[in-house]
């Protein structure tokens, strides 16, 4: 991760103007995108699973669901599918199975894995501990992760999953004031779902980290912060180049697609996993920026 800080300063040092990130497969050659026909509008179902934020119960679902609400109006204002929301799964799932269900999920993870998962257990090997145990297998800094599994030979994205820490992290959902880092509750804004959520979203979609600190999606989110819940130009962008109204979806390599053959930004969070014959499992994260006083940094 310390690699990637130092290619976000030294962009912004030189002044490059980057709308937007996209990500790339991971031998660089593809930009992943959800396949869209030519002349065929795609409906992308997600669902969130329940149960949710027990400490926020429903005000979480409904911040998540105005987080795709968000992406879903720049969809509809330049783009070629919808981003809709189905009715809640007891799924707990997340990754791709080839013979699977494989709902596009955003589910809340309430436990560490280690806290609940016992040393010796096979899962550790696999890395299938959060999906065996139902809990938060990420670091503690992390409020928010994205696993896309694509076709390695298209960057087509087979499917997404959109964890967010309630582990760790203090999920909230009111608007203000800003939680002081030595007085976190769900009264104040700590980690804002809803911010969080439009990030994750972003990576859902095909986006990358931005090294705009002002972007939706820049790598950190200080303690206290909702303005990712609003979408930046760049991002907004995105939508209307790779996915455009009426036309297939753009990868990076075809004309015309953007700046998806732009360099850098923070590349994958946790590298890459294989899965399958021709399948890799890319995640990507929303990392907490606390406030001086409590020394936490990491992006
Ligand atoms: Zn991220």
């Amino acid at each position: 991760m310390r690699a990637s800080v130092a290619v976000l300063l030294s962009g912004l040092l030189l002044g490059q103007s980057v709308p937007y990130v996209r990500t790339k497969t991971d031998d660089g050659s593809h930009c992943l995108r959800w396949p869209v026909s030519s002349g065929i509008r795609r409906t992308l179902s997600f669902v969130q699973s329940a149960p949710g934020d027990p400490a926020l119960g429903q005000g979480a679902f409904d911040a998540v669901s105005r987080s795709a609400q968000t992406w879903e109006a720049q969809l509809q204002a330049c783009g070629s599918l919808d981003l809709a929301e189905g009715a809640h799964s007891a799924s707990r799932f997340v990754g791709y199975t080839q013979s699977g269900q494989n709902e596009n999920l955003v589910l809340f993870r309430t436990e560490l894995c280690s806290d609940v998962v016992p040393p010796g257990d096979p899962c550790h090997t696999g890395a299938t501990c959060g999906n065996s145990y139902d809990c938060w297998d990420h670091g503690a800094t992390i409020v928010g992760l994205t696993t896309s599994s694509y076709v390695i030979a298209t960057g087509e994205v087979l499917d997404a999953d959109v964890e967010l820490n309630a582990a760790t992290a203090t999920p909230t959902i009111v608007d203000s004031p800003p939680c002081s880092p030595g007085a976190i509750s769900t009264s104040c804004v700590a980690n804002d779902v809803q911010n969080a959520t439009t990030h994750e979203l972003g990576h859902f979609l095909g986006l990358d980290h931005s090294p705009d600190p002002s972007s939706t999606m820049y790598a950190t989110e200080p303690l206290g912060e909702t303005s990712k819940r609003v979408l930046d130009s760049g991002s907004k962008q995105f939508v209307c180049d790779v996915y455009p109204a009426g036309q297939a979806s753009r990868d990076c390599t075809s004309s015309g697609g953007g700046n998806g053959n732009g360099s850098g930004g923070c590349s994958s969070a946790g590298g890459a996993v294989a899965v399958g014959p021709g399948l890799l499992l890319l995640l990507l994260a929303l990392v907490t920026r606390r406030s001086r006083p409590t020394g936490r940094a990491r992006a």
